[in-house]
């Protein structure tokens, strides 16, 4: 299932303690380190950011947010998507959304497979497969994808 970013920035916003600069070794080249994994790693801003990155107006308001983020038009992005950490490259906010037997949007399901729906009849199946699974085949993305698919609903 493909997951597109909507680049909204939110995952990012409470991230300033996480990614960390430690200092600057060129125009816009940074030792900068993953606080929670330990890992440090060159930031290089992407060509095409250059001038977002360096207006800091933004971010100073925004002291909680990782400081390569930065707002462009309706959309917050990560300045240093190329050489970004491998966790952040691999992040995903929603894992898969679901649609109903009709075809209407019913619900989404986040990184800790966490059903979001005000959808009562969707709650249920989920429940019901959460149910089933605690006698295995064990709870993961695939088996509750099969579960709910199995009732008529589609996950994209
Ligand atoms: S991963 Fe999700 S929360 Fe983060 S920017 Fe993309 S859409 Fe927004
Ligand atoms: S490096 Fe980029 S993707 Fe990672 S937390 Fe910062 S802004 Fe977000």
């Amino acid at each position: 299932m493909a997951f597109v970013c909507r680049q909204c920035g939110e995952c990012c916003m409470s991230m300033g303690d996480y990614i960390v600069i430690e200092r600057q070794v060129g125009p816009y080249s940074f030792e900068a380190c993953s606080v929670s994994t330990g890992t440090e790693f060159l930031a290089h801003i992407d060509k095409d950011k250059q001038g977002l990155f360096a207006d800091g107006t933004w971010i100073r308001d925004h002291p909680g947010a990782c400081p390569f983020l930065r707002p462009s038009g309706d959309r917050v992005i990560c300045c240093i998507h190329e050489t970004s950490p491998a966790q952040c490259k691999a992040y995903r906010c929603v894992v898969f959304r679901i649609r109903s037997p009709d075809g209407r949007p019913a619900g989404y399901v986040t990184g800790t497979l966490a059903l979001h729906t005000s959808d009562p009849a969707l709650r249920e199946v989920w429940e019901e497969g959460e149910k089933a699974m605690a006698k295995g085949p064990v709870f993961s993305e695939e088996s509750i994808v099969s579960f709910i698919s199995s009732r008529g609903y589609t996950c994209e």
